[in-house]
Parts: structure tokens; sequence; C-alpha cells
């Protein structure tokens, strides 16, 4: 089956008996047994609710993989993921990774005993030099956000199996439409489903997704036990939202590329990080790794006072933090994202006073431009 009818069939287990086309949003925290001893399947909604698992398992079809659990929000699925870890062991990530990423590593995982080193992950060959005897995963976004660094899924996941580690992808910016991280080797794929998965910016979701069925008892008990789980209203929402995942990311990638073509043509940006651009220095691995390029977009502005103009003279693209849905949001990450991130760290990995992400969304690609060349011009 093609991936935008499973977007749209996914799952097609029937939760009742009435013909409902739309799958019933089961409000209920907690289900009555039908006899002593007996369950119909479900008990209580922290563990399993049916229309969280009608979402559930429509993502793990559609990321390749055998379990999906759906959390509150892509922080919860990430935290949730460290509990597989004890105190002592260490973990190799991006050091351009989502803010909150590090936030979270830095300030929870450390406390509770787990050690990281943040590397660029993007250069396989040094990665195998920050491997240590107590090394247990490999955490990696590709692209990073927001400077769109690629990393070779399979040969990191020909790294960590050579070394036993786990490979944690987290696929928020490509989604299973354009990247299967686990068709490519990695044990977890992660995902902030508010972004493209939900896409219209109206409700926060995580995912956590595998194969192996190891791990998913694991991360089953884990999930249970925190209970960050999906809300029966939001799993609907995310369920709507995933119908129209592979036109809405289509239509949304052809709009970013003429988006990045025409920044590049404008004298006051003098860099743009798209990984659709020939001219992207990964261009190549993502063509073979990923059948499309997304559509988020960094650029860097001449100056300090161009990139504040922009933020504040935008009218139909709104100045807000989030990506992935219907309505195009541009953000400062310096400001937003990358705000815990020290400075001198932030601006190694050029994440400056001059630099600008869009989010594409799904308004006319001709209207966008005007908007921004609008926000360009000096008063
Ligand atoms: C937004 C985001 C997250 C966090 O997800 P929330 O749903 O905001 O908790 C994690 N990773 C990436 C790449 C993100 O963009």
């Amino acid at each position: 089956m093609d991936f935008s009818t499973l977007c749209v069939h996914g799952n097609d287990c029937k939760y009742d008996n009435t013909g409902s086309v739309s799958v019933p949003i089961f409000q209920s925290a907690t289900f009555s047994h039908p006899g002593v001893g007996l369950s119909t399947g479900y008990d209580y909604s922290r563990l399993q609710n049916p229309t969280r698992e009608h979402l559930e398992k429509t993502l793990a079809k559609l990321e390749n993989g055998t379990d999906a659990m759906a959390f509150s929000s892509g922080m919860a699925a990430i935290a949730a993921v460290m509990e597989l870890f004890r105190p002592d062991s260490h973990i190799i990530a991006s050091d351009d990774l989502y803010g909150g990423s590090i936030r979270l590593f830095r300030n929870i995982s450390e406390k509770n005993g787990i050690s990281f080193s943040l590397v660029n992950t993007t250069d396989i060959a040094k990665l195998e030099s920050h491997i240590r005897p107590e090394t247990k995963a490999l955490f990696i976004e590709t692209p990073t956000n927001p400077m769109m660094h690629v990393t070779d899924i399979a040969e990191s996941a020909r790294l960590a199996k050579s070394h036993d580690l786990l490979l944690i992808v987290d696929n928020t910016f490509l989604t299973p439409y354009y990247q299967k991280p686990l068709d490519l080797g990695a044990d977890i794929v992660v995902h902030s489903g508010t972004k493209y998965l939900g896409g219209h910016n109206d409700t926060l979701a995580g995912f956590v997704v595998v194969k192996e069925s190891e791990l998913s008892e694991k991360l089953r008990f884990i999930y249970k036990t925190i209970g960050a789980c999906l809300s029966p209203f939001d799993s609907w929402l995310i369920i709507r939202g995933l119908k129209t995942l592979a036109v809405r990311m289509d239509r949304q990638q052809e709009s970013a590329m003429k988006i990045s073509r025409w920044l590049m043509s404008h004298e006051k940006v003098k860099a743009v990080h798209y990984v659709g651009l020939p001219s992207h220095p990964d261009y190549e691995i993502s063509r073979k790794q990923t059948t499309g390029f997304g559509s988020m977009i960094s650029f860097e502005t001449d100056s300090e006072e161009t990139a504040k103009q922009v933020l504040s003279k935008v009218s139909i693209i709104q100045y807000a933090e989030s990506l992935g849905g219907t309505e195009s949001l541009i953000t400062y990450p310096m400001l937003q994202t990358h705000a815990d991130v020290p400075r001198e760290e932030r601006e190694a990995k050029g994440i400056n006073e001059r630099l600008l992400r869009l989010s594409v969304g799904l308004e006319h690609p001709d209207d966008l431009i005007l908007d921004l060349s609008r926000a360009f011009e000096e008063e």
C-alpha cells in the first residue's frame, strides 16, 4: 500500500459497529471488565486507549516499525527514551540538536548520572573516537535544527551495531514520508508529533517507534509507569492531521524550494541553508537516504538589524516558535530555540544574531515571497 493511502487508512481496525468513517474519540479514563479476570483489551487509558491505539498502529506502519507509543509531547517521548539508560551510561549526541533535547540532557539526564558527548555526528570517521566502554547510545537528529546538517543514518547504524550501541534518530524534520530511519538500521525513532505529523499548529504530541520486541517491551513499561501519554482527543487530532501528511509535505517542499532560491538571490541574504539546494554541502547524502528535503530553511541576513526588521515586519508569516504546520512560522534561533545554549557554543555553530529559521507552510509561495520581500525593505 502506498504511503499516502496508509496515512488515510493506516489502521483499518474497527472499534465499533456504527460504520463511523472517522475513528471515535474514546473519551474514557477506564474500561469495565466483562467478568472476573477478563478484559476487553482495554483497562485504563494510561496503558491503552482505542483512539490512541489507532494512531500508534498507523504511525508504526508509516515508520516500518512494529510498535509506536504516543506521548503528550516530543520532549515527553525523548525523556521516556532516556529512562532506558542506567546511571554511568554515556551517550553520544549531535551537537546541533533541538535546544530542548540539549536542555533535557544537561539538566535532567545528567542529574540522573548519564553523561553526554555532544559532537559533530556528520563526521562518521571522527565519531568512533568518542565511543567509550560505557557508551550505550548514539542520538542523532537529521537534518539538524537550525543549521540543516545531515548525518548519514546507515553509516551511523553500522558504527552503532559494531559497538553495541542503540541508534536513536529524531525524525521530526522529515517524517517517515521522506526518511525512514528504522529501514536504514536505527533502533529507535523519536518525533515531535507537534510538527509535521499533526501539521496544524494546534496540538502537542510525541512518538517513540521501534522495531524490536525487546525494546518495545522495555519502553511500554516506561510508558505506562511515567504516564506522559497522549489524550484521546489529541490522538484524534493527530490522526486527522496524518491523513494529509503526504500532500502537505509535497506542497510545502515545493514552496520551500522556490523560497530558498528567491532568498539566495536577495542582496540582504548572505547564506541559505536548505538541504534541497544542490549547493548545500549535504545534498548528496540527503539524496541517498531520503526521498525529500522537507520545508525547513534557515538563512543568514546581512546584519542583526535586518534580521530583527524581518521578524517585526512579516505579516502572513508569523514570528513564533515551532514548525511543520499549515501556517508559515519564522523564528530567531538565538533568542528562542537556542536561548539556553552558551553564546560561544552557539556562535561556533553559526547560530548568530543574523540567523533566521523559516518553516514554510501551506500558503501560496508567491504570497510568502511577497511578505518576505516587503519585510526586507527599509521604511
Ligand atoms: C519541537 C521538537 C522537539 C520537541 O517536541 P515538543 O513536541 O515541542 O515537546 C524535539 N525535536 C525536534 C527536532 C523538534 O523540532
